[in-house]
């Protein structure tokens, strides 16, 4: 058998993003013990890296040895108990996929449907909290990837917090490409993933407590359902003073990796790298609009780190995204769920957020793109603009 030796790509889709080769190069070198004295100091400084990745001084964050889909699981079982009420927002894929999670473990879910295309609506979020006052927590999704909207994390964790409700919010497609403020927005449980503007390689997920939730979690009256996902027990891996005691084997090259790919995040400086995702955002718009696209979101909500427009009449999904990852190289993303077949989801996360690769796709789309298409999008956008996705 020959080895695997994949295709040369430009990610451009809802992630992964690119990797840098710094980062694959560290995810290369020698695998150690995960309990070597070495590899525990590496996992302090990644928990360091995270807290500031995270803007938070919460002692309990660490990467859970798990796509993000667990670190949901991972944060709803561990607040949640069978017979606890929980509002979840729903504005895309991922919200619903929260609510379901949810039910799964046990809770009463009061489900607050927004419209897709917008961030979570704040008002009907207040309107549910009051009718659900015993609620225990609200969760949500910052960055909605199925849509590219962006929600207002700082007034929804406000909201839950003066309820007396704890908070969950994915961020998923949010760090490292927009603000992701848990101290200052006293958000509970945060999570992300690795595959998105942290741009490693996907199957880690960063996750963070506040000590709300950590006491939760200890105070618990029914055991947490999932063993790998019980907090308590996982706090004897990643967070044992002097000794660790054993709970999984950690994918030791994959920390290597993210490591790489937080020092690289925290040396171009957080600032700087939401500044950079929101020039070749802009850049992009521009000449997609150029083009004849319509934007799927309203500008102001947009994430500058997924772009969704609406695909223009004639022109067929997956054959155009064919080509321009045959003869261009360039993987986008389609629609997801009610938007699939309607809409492109197209990618500027971390290593692959630069203005060359944003002329390279967009000087590749107008090369596929016929004519006709161009002339007719902005009538098709003006009849299917509403959507009905809830
Ligand atoms: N939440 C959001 C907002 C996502 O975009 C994704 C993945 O795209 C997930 C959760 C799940 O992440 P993973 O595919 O790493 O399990």
């Amino acid at each position: 058998m020959n080895a695997f030796m994949p295709p040369t790509r430009l990610l451009m889709g809802p992630g992964p993003s690119n990797v840098a080769p710094e980062v694959l190069a560290a995810q290369a070198r020698s695998t150690i013990g995960h309990l070597d004295p070495d590899f525990t100091q590496l996992m302090e400084l990644i928990k360091e890296q995270l807290r500031l990745a995270f803007r938070t001084v919460n002692r309990i964050t660490f990467p859970l040895s798990a796509p993000a889909s667990l670190a949901m699981e991972m944060a709803l079982v561990t607040l949640l108990e069978p017979g606890d009420k929980a509002v979840v927002a729903q504005n895309g894929v991922f919200g619903g996929r929260m609510a379901d999670i949810a039910r799964r473990a046990g809770a009463e879910v009061r489900l607050v449907s927004c419209e897709w295309g917008r961030p979570v609506d704040l008002d009907a979020v207040r309107a549910a909290i009051r009718e659900s006052p015993e609620a225990k927590l609200l969760a949500f999704v910052h960055a909605e990837t199925s849509t590219g909207a962006w929600s207002d994390a700082a007034a929804l964790c406000e909201m839950a917090r003066e309820a007396g409700m704890l908070s969950i919010v994915d961020t998923v497609t949010g760090l490292g490409g927009i603000p992701v403020l848990v101290g200052e927005w006293q958000a509970d449980v945060v999570y992300s993933g690795t595959q998105k503007c942290l741009s490693a390689p996907p199957g880690l997920a960063p996750i963070t407590f506040s000590e709300r939730a950590v006491a939760t979690a200890k105070t618990r009256k029914s055991p947490i359902q999932s063993w790998f996902l019980d907090l308590n027990l996982m706090l004897g891996y990643w967070d044992g003073e002097g000794g660790r005691s054993y709970h999984h084997t950690a994918p030791v090259n994959a920390l290597y990796g993210l490591h790489e790919s937080l020092t690289r995040l925290l040396g171009e400086g957080l600032e700087t790298t939401w500044a950079r995702h929101l020039a070749a955002h802009e850049w992009l718009a521009e000449r997609l609009q150029e083009l004849g696209f319509v934007f799927v979101v309203e500008k102001e909500f947009r994430l500058p780190q997924l772009n969704t427009v609406w695909l223009p009449e004639h022109m067929e999904d997956a054959p155009v995204r064919r080509r321009l990852l045959d003869e261009f190289g360039i993987e986008i993303g389609g629609g997801l769920g009610p938007l699939a077949g309607r809409i492109w989801r197209i990618g500027l996360m971390g290593e692959t957020c630069r203005i060359e690769n944003v002329n390279r796709l967009a000087d590749a789309i107008a090369t596929i793109l016929p004519q006709r298409s161009r002339a007719t999008t902005l009538r098709c956008n003006q009849i299917e603009r509403t959507l009905n996705c809830g």
